[in-house]
């Protein structure tokens, strides 16, 4: 746009020029001096070279994400290798983009939700087709799925069972305060989040039932490791990334990150929704922090 307005005043100055040369005979066209067509285009041929300088490539934005994200370099060269071979990666980037920004919030302990952020659709969830260990809430979007999730699952002969939901800033406190009084600050960190580095904060959690190992040996456990993408949800803690999570694998903690998100999880970080996350987020730093950056 700023390149179109300028060339439009270049013009203009062109037609000023031959005007004032032409005296007050204007039907009679003159040619410019060429000096004066030169400077002209010298200063068009800058002012492109510095807007190209300002306007990063899509490969630097690339990079600059990957690094920033701290991706393994396994995950580093897929991304690499799947935006230079087609457009498609570039497509479905801002398809997630252009998702609601909670789907995407990334919330681990460098990237803590505030002591009073609560969800503003919660609702309660009912037992019906999940059966319920308590009563907590979920986001209304989170809830829709669960409820398509668990239909899906009941004609498959599995009957999910959902054991917890929405937590709140408050209640993270009281779990992870006696975590620590319990195992230690250490052992807590692996088995709990810090107070507001919750994703259950986020109202779009669940822990399936029963929430230790032997979940992912039962055939709830082993329906959503094939299924719950389909429906939008993806494991946040998975075995063998636990250096990078943070927690121990956590086969019953899953997050709804919508259909978008979920396919490009599976597409493009070979399921390890922490890597996906971390690299949307750091795209959209980028965008954020670069005058030219959603160009
Ligand atoms: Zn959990």
């Amino acid at each position: 746009m700023g390149m179109a307005w300028s060339i439009i005043a270049y013009c203009k100055l062109f037609f000023l020029y031959s005007y004032h040369e032409t005296g007050r005979n204007s039907t009679e066209f003159c040619m410019p001096r060429l000096s004066f067509i030169v400077t002209i285009l010298a200063v068009i041929l800058i002012h492109c070279i510095v807007a190209a300088k300002g306007r990063p490539a899509k490969e630097d934005r690339l990079n600059t994400a990957i690094y920033n994200a701290e991706l393994p370099e396994k995950f580093a060269k897929k991304i690499d290798a799947a935006a230079a071979r087609s457009p498609a990666f570039m497509a479905d980037l801002r398809t997630c983009l252009r998702g609601k920004k909670y789907l995407r919030e990334l919330v681990d302990r460098q990237h803590p939700l505030p002591s009073d952020y609560v969800p503003n659709d919660l609702v309660m969830l009912e037992e019906g087709i999940y059966q319920l260990i308590r009563p907590e809430p979920l986001r209304q979007v989170a809830l829709e799925s669960l409820n398509k999730m668990s239909a899906a699952a009941r004609k498959d002969g599995v009957t999910l069972a959902v054991s917890s939901a929405y937590r709140s800033y408050e209640y993270q406190t009281k779990v992870y305060n006696r975590n620590v009084r319990e195992l230690g600050q250490k052992l807590a960190d692996m088995e709990s989040a810090q107070p507001g580095a919750s994703q259950h904060q986020t109202g779009l959690v669940v822990d399936f039932y029963p929430v230790n190992e032997s979940f992912a040996n039962t055939k709830a456990g082993q329906w959503l490791v094939a299924n719950a993408s389909r429906f939008g949800w993806s494991l946040s803690f998975p075995k063998g990334h636990e250096d990078a999570t943070g927690y121990k694998w956590e086969s019953w903690h899953y997050r709804y990150v919508g259909l978008d998100i979920a396919r490009f999880i599976d597409n493009y970080f070979d399921g390890v929704q922490h890597y996906a996350l971390r690299f949307l987020h750091e795209w959209e730093q980028w965008e954020a922090s670069s005058p030219h950056g959603n160009q």
